[in-house]
């Protein structure tokens, strides 16, 4: 498929929508991403005709919905190259993931000491569950710094691990500052002290190639509803031989082979991680999502983004008085930036009347506004369906917000 963006934005019928005085921009999807319509109409059709829960009934309604969520499991499985659908778990989001692995590799591969290895542009989804955890087992919480381009100092990465560190669990690109980071070498490295990795790719899978394999990391977590899919749904890979080790998380109908009063005998991989009933329509919405996204080509919408950000971070940095935070010359289509003397909620209010959406506070990363002695940003984070003309309408914005605060 070419790359044709009006054609492209013919498949979001929101952006068609007009705000208070004209068409609406949206520049938050670092937050959620917009639906195209092949899975809003998927989601339809399944509530429509096929909605029946899964894996228990043997009528027609029930096979029909197995069969879309376990078709849906094999696309995210061919998605991201895992050697196999058991290795996707299917979650409600990256938080979920995340919590799943605190909790479940948490509970047999972390001991008192043990050392566990996060970043300070993480995003709280991949702070909070380890400082649970380090609390739980008595084990302690370090930390990769960050420095004023917005890019980790990896060059302090050798002294961190160290052989009692057990687990690296460090973002594939910052919420914040755009910033990608280099997780081939991390996990490299992380692996030849002898620890595992998770990758928080809610920012990542969206934006570029991802290949698990290639990657060699231990899990890799995502959303979604970041990808063009459905809320409610997410995904966590993790090695097999790994999973298998881990205990479930959650207990209830589907993870369970047999059970009497005495003992229960656990279901095996992925469903031994699927306690209750699965968001299954939306495992079929984020398959359609991510069938969407391989039909334009991740590489072209890498490419895409790319030459959007760059025009969009060389128009909006010569506005005098703004400053951008996340400077590294690896960025996803992120930028975050200040107006000089304007609180960034002020200036989120104003663009918003002006139809623009965009994201004001600290993006869940406290620790990040702590290092740049920031109480937030103003957030514009770019997709495939934005365009150059929407840029302009920004900075247009931005001059307006100067001129009304100034
Ligand atoms: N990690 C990062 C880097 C994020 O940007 C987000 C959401 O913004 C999350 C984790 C949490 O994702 P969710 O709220 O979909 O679970």
């Amino acid at each position: 498929m070419d790359f044709d963006i009006n054609k492209i934005r013919e498949d979001f019928p929101i952006l068609k929508q007009n705000l208070y005085s004209g068409q609406l921009v949206y520049f938050d999807n670092g937050a959620t991403t917009q639906k195209p319509n092949s899975v809003i109409n998927i989601i339809n059709e399944y509530y429509s005709k096929y909605n029946s829960n899964i894996h228990r009934g043997v009528h027609y309604l029930s096979e029909k919905m197995t069969q879309a969520y376990e078709t849906a499991r094999k696309t995210v499985k061919t998605f991201i190259n895992a050697n196999s659908d058991t290795e996707i778990i299917f979650t409600s989001g990256t938080t979920e993931s995340i919590n799943l692995v605190a909790f479940s590799f948490g509970e047999i591969f972390i001991n008192e000491g043990d050392e566990i290895l996060i970043s300070e542009m993480e995003h709280h989804s991949n702070i909070v569950p380890w400082q649970m955890l380090c609390e739980r087992k008595k084990a302690k919480l370090k930390v990769i710094k960050l420095n004023h381009f917005g890019e980790l100092l990896l060059g302090e990465l050798d002294e961190l691990l160290t052989d009692k560190t057990k687990l690296v669990a460090i973002t594939h690109v910052s919420n914040t500052l755009g910033t990608i980071n280099p997780i081939k070498d991390i996990i490299k490295k992380a692996h030849a002290k002898g620890a595992y990795v998770l990758i928080d790719g809610a920012q990542g899978i969206q934006h570029q190639k991802v290949d698990v394999k290639d990657l060699d990391c231990d899990f890799y977590a995502f959303s979604g509803h970041k990808i063009y899919g459905p809320t409610g749904i997410g995904i966590l890979y993790g090695k097999e031989e790994l999973l298998n080790k881990m205990p479930p998380y959650k207990g209830g109908g589907d993870m369970i082979k047999s059970v009497t009063i005495e003992k229960t005998v656990y279901n095996e991989l992925p469903f031994k991680f699927e306690a209750g009933t699965s968001n299954f329509v939306g495992a079929v919405g984020l398959d359609h999502a991510i069938r969407y996204v391989q039909n334009i080509g991740i590489d072209k919408i890498a490419e895409y983004e790319s030459d959007l950000a760059t025009y969009a971070t060389d128009a909006i940095s010569r506005i005098e008085g703004v400053k951008i935070f996340g400077q590294s010359p690896n960025k996803s289509s992120i930028i975050s930036f200040n107006i000089e003397n304007i609180h960034h909620f002020d200036a989120g209010m104003v663009l918003d009347k002006m139809n623009i959406a965009v994201r004001t506070g600290t993006h869940c990363t406290e620790p990040i506004m702590k290092f740049f002695g920031i109480d937030g940003t103003i957030r514009a984070s770019l997709s495939f369906y934005n365009t150059k003309q929407e840029v302009d309408k920004l900075v247009e914005g931005i001059k307006k917000v100067k001129e009304l605060f100034g």
